[in-house]
């Protein structure tokens, strides 16, 4: 039997995304962005409304920890 050999899923998150400037075919897809997770550095395309959600949630989390 083989080992494990699972899927590594990089815990990115939203807050954690750098816009990339968007390439001519995105714009088939104007509900999404393309996103660079800044620590596994792999591109992804996530909607926008999905990352703004997201990062809101953060950054009042963080606010409510007194940070
Ligand atoms: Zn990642």
């Amino acid at each position: 039997m083989s080992s494990s050999h699972s899927v590594s899923a990089c815990p990115c998150h939203p807050q954690d995304m750098d816009r990339q400037p968007r390439s001519g075919w995105m714009r088939l897809l104007p509900w999404l962005r393309l996103y660079r997770c800044s620590s596994c550095n792999r591109m992804r395309l996530l909607s926008k409304q999905k990352v703004d959600n997201a990062r809101l949630l953060h950054a009042a989390q963080v606010r409510a920890r007194g940070g």
